[in-house]
């Protein structure tokens, strides 16, 4: 069995920890690897190099960062086909979806080339006589990326740019389902100049994450994944003293009003709803119609979802399989507990017929109506192709419902009335808004991340904020000697 090694120091190493994890192939369902899973000792290893990179690195000028990110966004590049196989071999996620998230961590790859912009200080002259003020930000040291299953190059890519631009050494723990993508992003980096320890990836479970939650010399964690972990890092790594930006789960809902293109509308919500089989943290999994259009509207979503292929994701097909049989018997029980409390499902994903060999974990596209806010289907996040239908009277109730979720991540209006989306841009307590838009997933340059249950922390990820979190503000007030301003003065400094 092949064993997937972390990647420390700029080369693989095995660690003295014995414990190993399976990686499948969901389209088969066959066990393809190990990965090895970190114990607390390895995590303390790897944390020492970093630490000894880190202080070499800070001192590197802005140009010799720079041209390092440059140089890793071209092998990136080049390498995206490579990095997005793996990723379909692990995720499951069909082919053309998997190039698609590594070109979104290309985005904030090129962002993170602009850094001597980023981190440009303020600089007042003459603050009083002779006295000159400026601020500047400065790296933190070793920090933290713990990323989930479901965008295995694309999270890494949200924090590790950034934060190497920045002058910090990263310790990366990818998710332990899909490993290979985030070793080879670090190989990348490594090959395109980055000195060995700056970036390391340590496979690993709750052993490596407590460990990396309690050392005392990682100085932040950007986590990314389920909002129940996503609390515990948070208040944990925060108890410890660190800075913790947490993102969690979502339920996104899609708000359709009566004067809505519906055809777009049923496109959008057949994309948003089972693209990588609903395993997005932006996918829409509820679909809330204003009465009257929901019979149309659902009978338009049917007729797509009839031309959608499910199937092994090098095939060519729309939809692959789920990240495990766990996972997709979990999504399964969540139909048949709908069907229970009497929503209709409408297009029922377990009857399935996938094109792949073996016992792959699929689920088809699964369309569930009259679903309504008690039913389990609709309360929980569910991460599959599963889409709700809400029906409301009215964009109120629409609103209200929305606002009344837990989660905050992300969520779209469709409607042809430029009033009516300015109020709800406006209303929606969620932090990324879609007009017309299902999935609206910020560029680089701007900020990513949800509201309430969502986010844990004040910084979202990349984007100013991105640099923000991976920096420290320093404010130098100098004066250079001048002997008519010498002399003694007890007082609180004041300016003259
Ligand atoms: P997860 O919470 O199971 O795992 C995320 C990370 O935490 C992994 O690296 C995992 O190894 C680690 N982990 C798991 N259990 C742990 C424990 N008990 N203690 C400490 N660490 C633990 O999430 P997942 O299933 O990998 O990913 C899917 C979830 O991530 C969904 O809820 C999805 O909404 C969320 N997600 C959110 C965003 C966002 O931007 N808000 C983006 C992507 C995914």
């Amino acid at each position: 069995m092949r064993t997937i090694a972390h990647f420390v120091d700029g080369k693989p190493y095995s660690g003295a920890g014995d414990r190993t994890a399976p990686v499948y192939d969901p389209a088969t369902g066959a066990q393809q690897a190990q990965v090895r899973l970190a114990s607390s000792a390895d995590v303390d290893d790897v944390v020492a190099s970093a630490v000894t990179a880190a202080a070499a690195w800070r001192n590197s000028s802005l140009a010799a960062r720079q041209k390092v990110l440059f140089a890793a966004r071209e092998l990136i590049a080049a390498r995206a086909p490579k990095i997005a196989e793996a990723i379909t071999a692990e995720h499951g996620k069909v082919l053309s979806d998997a190039a698609g998230e590594v070109q979104r961590g290309l985005e904030v790859v090129e962002f993170a080339c602009g850094i001597p912009h980023l981190l440009k200080g303020g600089f007042s002259e003459g603050v009083s006589t002779g006295v000159d003020v400026y601020s500047i930000r400065q790296p933190l040291g070793v920090v933290a990326v713990i990323s989930p299953f479901n965008f295995p190059s694309m999270v890494p890519l949200w924090f590790v740019p950034v934060a190497i631009a920045a002058g910090n050494a990263v310790v990366l723990k990818p998710s332990e389902k899909d490993p290979t993508a985030a070793v080879l992003i670090a190989e990348a980096f490594a090959d395109a100049g980055l000195p060995p320890g700056v970036l390391n990836v340590v496979h690993g479970d709750k052993e490596a994450v407590d460990r990396l939650l309690e050392h005392p010399d990682i100085k932040a964690v950007s986590f990314v994944g389920s909002t129940p972990i996503a609390r515990y890092v948070y208040e944990t790594g925060t108890r410890n003293g660190k800075r913790v930006q947490a993102l969690g789960g979502a339920k996104n809902h899609m708000l359709v009003l009566p004067d809505a293109d519906l055809d777009l509308a049923a496109d959008a919500a057949v994309n948003a709803g089972f693209g990588s089989a609903g395993e997005r943290c932006m996918a829409i999994s509820a679909l809330v119609a204003v009465d009257p259009i929901g019979d149309e509207l659902v009978a338009k979503i049917k007729e797509r979802i009839a031309t959608l292929r499910t199937g092994d994701g090098r095939r060519g097909c729309d939809m692959g399989p789920l990240v495990t049989a766990a996972h997709r018997d979990k999504v399964a029980s969540y139909v048949a507990a709908g069907a229970e409390a009497g929503a209709d499902v409408v297009v029922d994903g377990r009857d399935v017929t996938p094109d792949a060999d073996g016992e792959g974990f699929f689920l088809g596209p699964t369309l569930i109506d009259n679903v309504t806010p008690s039913m389990s289907v609709y309360t929980d996040e569910i991460f599959g192709p599963v889409l709700s239908v809400v029906r409301v009277p009215s964009y109120e109730a629409g609103l209200d419902l929305i606002n009344s979720n837990p989660y905050g991540n992300g969520t779209a209006i469709f409607t042809n009335d430029g009033g009516a989306a300015r109020r709800f841009q406006y209303e929606v307590e969620v932090g990324m808004v879609g007009v017309n838009v299902p999935i609206p997933v910020p560029m680089a340059y701007y900020s990513f991340g949800g509201w309430k249950a969502s986010l844990f922390g004040d910084s979202h990820a990349h984007g100013a904020e991105g640099v923000h979190f991976f920096t420290r503000g320093k404010v130098v007030t100098s004066r250079w000697l001048d002997p008519s301003h010498g002399g003694l003065n007890l007082g609180f400094p004041q300016h003259t």
